[in-house]
Order: C-alpha cells, then structure tokens, then sequence
C-alpha cells in the first residue's frame, strides 16, 4: 500500500475523489452572499467560482487500512447516476475502481462499507451493472448502513436507494445497525441526523489519534463561517442547523482531525473557534 495519505494512529485514511460536482453556492448557503463570505475567510481558505459562479465539491470515497481490513466510507456518485442529468449540477466524473487500486486496493479487498447517508452521491457504487444486473462493487464486504437512515424515508425510499442497495439485501450483506454503532475497535457510527433522518457521521480511532469523517452534515467550508445558517440541501433544516452546530462545537473543543467528504482542497484539517463562528485549519502537507 504506497503513498498513504494520512496516518492516524495505526491506520491509513486514503482519499478517492470519485467525481466533482459544480453548483450554485446558494444550494448550500440560501441566505448568503458567497462572494462576500468568500472575502472574509480569505485568511483561512480560498474558494473556486466557475465562470457561471458555480462552487466545486468534490464528492470522496475514503478508504481506510485497518488491522481488520479496508474499510469504505461512502462510494461517490457512481455511473449512471440521474444527478448527473440534473440542471441544478455539472457534474464530472472519475475513474472510481481505479483510483481505489492507484491505492493498493481491490474490490476483493474491502471488508466494510459504511455510508454516512442514502443520498446518491454516497452509494453510488455499493453496486455495480455486470451482464445487466446490478451486483455487489465489493463482493467481501459487509455493507453498515444505520437503520434510522434505511427506515427514516416517510414516503416511498428514493430510486436510487432501491437500485443501489435492494441487491445487497438480497445477497445477506447489508447489516441495519444503531446510529451510535461500534463497528470495530477501531471505527464508530456518530448520529448527527438533520440532512437526512438518520445522516451518520464516522469516527475512526488508533494510539490515541482521533479522526471524524464528515458525511455532508456540512459541505462547503464557507459553513463553518455561518454557524446557524440553514443548508438547502438539508431534509430537516431545524435538526440540520443543531447537528452542524453540534459537529463543529466538538470537533473544535475536542481538536479531532476532520475528512471533509465535499471540501475543496484541502479537504482535511482541524476546526477552531474564530469570532462568531469557526475557521478550518488544515493539516501541514
Ligand atoms: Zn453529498
């Protein structure tokens, strides 16, 4: 396994960034100027604008090297998403299996696969279409989805859900398990549900060393600027505003490293209290 990206403890966090999509800020920020939010945190992040004034957000599939094998967080958009017809994004998309083997990983390899939510740029590729079926990416791998997620759609599940992850059922892998769920002594569930019913975020611990992946409790670090502002992706924007405020309050206080699934490089870094709201730093390269 060559070039890890980031150690934490033990393990090794490697980054697939599986596409990118490209929006209007106020799909994420509704009652702010991003421009001008652009202009005053300049001193802690710089912001990409299109020449439509679109934002970018990478959408990344993290995989981890644990003492029990890789484990997934989230897996992209994957081919063929409907997203990517959507006038609301531009989308492009990247080679996903290949990026994950530029890390030493096959699917073969991946033992678990965690999603922080349902939405379709995370399970994109739980499944893939072979001979016409749709078939487990990771043949190997428990899929964890958290059960409050799975069951917390109050009309019908979306599509997508169903084509991604019906056949993962039907092949006995998916495992419905608490928000708060232990998966390994090394990987844990945390609920910050609000974007979606049952949004997970997940924490990974080694030696003492401390890491949260974000899921998209936010998604833009002009967020972080703006603590109690709404997300207009968000399912539940009252429970969504509570949870991201939540989310940055401890991972300031508690100094843990943050993998941002939609950050503009760099993606990874601390939180810090900074005036009414909170900056990123992120880790020396
Ligand atoms: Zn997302």
């Amino acid at each position: 396994m060559a070039d890890p990206m980031i150690a934490i403890g033990a393990l090794r966090v490697h980054a697939v960034v599986e596409s990118m999509l490209w929006s209007s800020p106020t799909v994420y920020l509704p009652e702010q100027d991003a421009r001008v939010l652009a202009e005053r945190v300049a001193a802690w992040t710089s912001v990409s604008f299109d020449a439509d004034g679109r934002i970018c957000s990478p959408v990344r599939s993290y995989a981890i090297e644990t003492p029990e094998g890789i484990v997934l967080v989230d897996t992209g958009l994957g081919p063929g998403s409907a997203l990517a017809a959507s006038s609301r994004w531009r989308v492009e998309l990247f080679p996903y299996l290949e990026g994950l083997r530029a890390a030493g990983i096959a699917p073969e390899d991946v033992r678990a696969v965690l999603v922080t939510h349902l939405h379709p740029d995370h399970c994109g590729w739980h499944t893939r279409v072979v001979d016409d079926r749709r078939v487990p990416t990771f043949p190997n791998a428990r899929y964890v989805v958290a059960r409050p997620e799975w069951e917390g759609w109050p009309d019908a599940r979306p599509a997508w859900v169903d084509e991604r992850l019906l056949p993962l059922f039907d092949a006995g892998l998916v495992d419905l398990v608490p928000a708060d769920a232990t998966v390994s002594p090394y990987v844990r569930l945390e609920p910050s549900h609000g974007h979606t019913p049952g949004h997970v975020c997940v924490r990974i611990v080694s030696d003492g060393e401390a890491a949260v992946f974000s899921g998209d409790v936010l998604h833009h670090k002009l967020q972080l600027a703006v603590p109690d502002e709404p997300d207009g992706t968000d399912r539940d924007p009252v429970r969504g505003v509570a949870a991201r405020r939540a989310f940055y309050e401890r991972c300031a206080r508690e100094g843990v490293v943050v993998f941002g699934a939609h950050f503009e490089e760099p993606a990874v870094g601390r939180f810090a209290r900074d005036g009414d709201g909170f900056r990123f730093d992120p880790l020396p390269a």
